[in-house]
């Protein structure tokens, strides 16, 4: 499916506004449809789509697409319950859905998330620059000849990705840019697959399809030592002791981007909804109709909004994000390359078509959601035990190349897997 058409699909997905009594095709359950937990490129919409339209390019840079209706809250108190689309951050689609007091302050919420969510895909970009702003692309070109003051929130992205580092048993690595880029170029110059149905694109494309060169990701490699990463507080600087040096904050960006978001959002007062970019789910309170959250897994094999694998009942407040290797990918031999890449081997990761992460923290979610892609099972109970021992409570949904779900025990109760 080409991008526009899914934008299409999207957009008659938030057009099906009442549709918030599906349930997970083959389950039992009758309550709420899902929002999905997809991986990047893919986006979490809370209603299946009813027909679709086509939207053109300006549409989609315009601002935010929104509607919405009065309802009653569980107490018969009439609320407004709004939704929200844009398409133009972090290469995918951010949809939202927001219980205000009234249209007005709806409006005001979707016009932040909106504004916010530039403002950081701005910040958080390494493959632009923008002016009267410094990016991950300015600091990666001026780092590496002294340090570069940065925004307070591209600063503590910084900081927040080092001091999970070695609980993530070193596999998500933000300096990994070098290598990284070499993947993106072979992706690019093979025109990546968006996902199942896309198979018009990549190896057929006519387009140059090869691997990069292993020599070439070996020298990369040598300039990724996060210890050469220079990060001073009190000037909240940025310097890089090896000046090849590059970050990309891929794994994080989306994830932390919403957090950030969120708690702006809840510090101007709103309390319940949900917001998704690119399948960073992330809950605020209860539903005010009194039905329970659920969060979609995609089914890897098919990508079909409609037939979640599973459905997750999340708590109040809490956050999912997926890692998949579906969305994002190119095939050379008639073998898929995804985007997530071992540090170990220098190649994308092999172990799982996706996996989820249930979190507080819809950032931290995020970053583990990459770092558990990146580990066998053994090394996964060793990532569990670093965070039980901060106190952090992680759940986590592995989907194997046989569509089989499984989890952390925590989250047995919670879980529905459709037959
Ligand atoms: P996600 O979809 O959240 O799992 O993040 C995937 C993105 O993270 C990729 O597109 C890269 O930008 C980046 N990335 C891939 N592998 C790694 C890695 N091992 N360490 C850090 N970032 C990575
Ligand atoms: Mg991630």
């Amino acid at each position: 499916m080409n991008r526009k058409r899914r934008f299409a699909l999207l957009l008659a997905g938030l057009m099906a506004l009442s549709a918030c009594q599906g349930k997970v095709p083959g389950s039992s359950s009758s309550e709420e449809a899902p929002a999905q937990a997809s991986a990047q490129g893919s986006q979490g919409s809370q209603e299946g789509p009813s027909s679709s339209r086509e939207i053109s390019p300006e549409e989609m840079a315009a601002k935010p697409l929104s509607q919405g209706d009065y309802v009653e809250d569980a107490e018969g108190k009439k609320i407004y319950q709004g939704q929200g689309t844009f398409f133009d951050t972090f290469d995918t689609v951010v949809t939202l859905t927001y219980f205000a007091p009234d249209e007005e302050t709806f409006q005001k919420y979707l016009t932040y998330t909106h504004d916010e969510f530039l403002r950081l895909h701005k910040l958080y970009d390494n493959y632009h620059e923008y002016e009267g702003l410094t990016s991950v692309m300015t600091v990666n070109r001026l780092a590496g000849q002294g340090p570069v003051e940065v925004d307070p929130d591209l600063f503590d992205i910084l900081e927040f990705s080092l001091d999970h580092y070695e609980a993530s048993l070193g596999k998500v690595n933000i300096a990994l840019g070098p290598v990284l880029s070499l993947w993106h170029e072979a992706r690019e110059a093979a025109g990546a697959h968006e996902g199942p149905g896309d198979e018009d694109q990549g190896s057929t494309s006519g387009k140059e399809v090869r691997l990069p060169d292993k020599s070439a990701l070996e020298e990369a490699n040598r300039h990724t030592d996060l210890a050469k990463l220079r990060l001073d507080k009190a000037a909240r600087t940025v310097a890089f002791e090896d000046p090849k040096m590059a970050l990309d904050l891929g794994a994080v960006a989306k994830g932390y981007a919403t957090e950030k978001v969120a708690k702006g959002l809840e510090a101007m007062g709103l309390k319940n909804g949900l917001l998704s970019a690119g399948g960073n789910v992330r809950l605020f309170g209860y539903h005010p109709q009194g039905r329970p959250w659920k969060v979609g897994v995609e089914d890897p094999k098919t990508n079909d909004r409609d037939q979640a694998l599973a459905a997750m009942k999340m708590e109040s407040g809490s956050s999912m994000v997926t890692s998949g290797d579906y969305q994002r990918y190119f095939i050379v031999d008639g073998k898929r390359y995804n985007h997530i890449i071992d540090p170990g081997t220098l190649y994308p990761a092999t172990l799982y078509p996706s996996v989820s992460v249930v979190a507080e923290d819809s950032g931290l979610a995020d970053f583990l959601s990459t770092t558990f892609f990146l580990c066998d099972k053994e090394e996964a109970a060793r990532v569990l035990e670093n965070y039980k021992e901060q106190g952090i409570d992680l759940g986590v949904i592995w989907v194997d190349f046989d569509n089989r779900v499984t989890t952390t025990d925590n989250l047995a109760g919670a879980l529905e897997v459709r037959d």
